[in-house]
């Protein structure tokens, strides 16, 4: 008999490491039957904690069930903090394990600026924690670097708990848009944004932990000590529910998608986009929200960052 490594907050059920991880390989392949097609070229962005790790795992092993026929690479953003270096050797590992491409690339090369100078330069009690421009720097690298790698849709390793979060925190603060675009391979108005998936929205954050110990991935399993703010309250909040009332998280993640499901079908959240003056990605004003926080380093800096352009800056949405 094999040792259990889980037990299955709905049934109680024990599960052990093989079957734990059969159960996750079964939910997440039927969510890629429904978002990767033949054809994609799907960019995972790899952090190299447990997260990314088992989502580039299960959809090599994935493609290598060959349901459907596609490219596979995986992209790594350098924030410049002691936290990703273990990381990124975790995610050079795995690639080399699996035979997938790999692009590193340092957010001081393309943005004048990394995390670590960041935290330096914010002054105390300022409005935004270095964790608010890491998150929004870095994923205006990743989908740079994917469009020039020519991938079709960016996967990224957001588990319920995340992607949970991120939901209540947007209604909280009455960002409707922001749930819209948040959906499963939302497609933008604009060619320039490759859309995101997010293969272990269904598996829980501690399925994903049993489940990459089991595997062996070479992977870091702590969190980001710069984690900040809201996200740290509502995961407390969230956890402290699901023991008062077992299974809530997925029945809030299912009633919200279909509210999110209902307002798009109703066609109430149109954007009308245009491109950002300094860097040329697409925006709802004139500067888009990254540059907006370059704006601030930069004065905080007191020294030019970098403003890379983006190649189709003029093309019509
Ligand atoms: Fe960057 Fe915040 Fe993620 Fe840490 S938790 S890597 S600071 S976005
Ligand atoms: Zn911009």
């Amino acid at each position: 008999m094999r040792e259990a490594i889980h037990t299955v907050h709905r049934t109680n059920e024990n599960l052990c490491g093989e079957c734990l991880v059969q159960d996750i390989r079964r939910r997440v392949f039927s969510m890629l039957d429904r978002l990767v097609e033949d054809g994609d070229r799907v960019a995972v962005a790899l952090s190299g904690g447990k997260d990314s790790s088992l989502a580039l795992y299960l959809l090599s092993e994935y493609q290598s069930v060959e349901r459907r026929k596609f490219d596979l690479m995986a992209i790594t953003v350098d924030e410049g903090t002691a936290y990703r270096r273990s990381g990124i050797e975790a995610a050079r590992e795995l690639t080399r394990r699996l035979g997938v491409r790999h692009v590193v690339v340092g957010m001081r090369d393309i943005h004048g600026i990394d995390v670590a100078e960041i935290r330096s330069i914010l002054p105390r009690r300022w409005r935004r924690s270095a964790c608010t421009y890491c998150g929004v720097l870095r994923r205006w690298a990743i989908n740079k670097v994917a469009r020039e790698e020519g991938a079709t849709k960016v996967a990224t390793g957001h588990n319920l708990d995340d992607v949970l979060q991120t939901h209540l925190m947007n209604l909280a603060r009455g960002d409707v848009p922001a749930m819209v675009r948040s959906g499963q391979g939302v497609r933008s108005p604009s060619p320039l944004m490759v859309p995101r998936i997010r293969p272990l929205a269904g598996v829980r954050e501690r399925e994903v932990a049993a489940a990459a110990l089991h595997l062996g991935l070479p992977a870091h399993f702590g969190k980001c000590p710069l984690t900040t703010g809201m996200r740290v309250g509502f995961r407390r909040s969230i956890d402290e529910l699901e023991l008062a009332i077992p299974g809530i998280k997925e029945d809030l993640l299912s009633g919200l998608w279909a509210v999110i499901g209902e307002v798009r079908a109703s066609g109430a959240i149109g954007v009308e986009l245009r491109s950002c003056k300094l860097c040329g990605e697409p925006t709802t004003g004139e500067i888009c929200k990254t540059c907006q926080m370059k704006l601030e380093l930069q004065g905080l800096a007191h020294r030019p960052l970098l403003f890379p352009r983006q190649p189709q800056a003029n093309s019509n949405y």
